[in-house]
């Protein structure tokens, strides 16, 4: 039986793999925060297109 990976409950099917909205929210709201934290990509990561 899976556990939700928020608060270690049992994972309702309805919200899998949570328990519930709130921690399926909190789960993706804490991937967003790690995505925004990362570096930002330097400039040059751009390709330079001909006009
Ligand atoms: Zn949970």
């Amino acid at each position: 039986m899976s556990q939700c990976p928020v608060c270690k409950k049992p994972t309702d099917p309805e919200f899998k793999p949570f328990c519930s909205k709130r921690c399926a929210d909190v789960d993706l709201g804490r991937w967003l925060t790690q995505s925004y934290s990362l570096p930002a990509k330097p400039a040059l990561e751009e390709e330079e297109e001909a006009d």
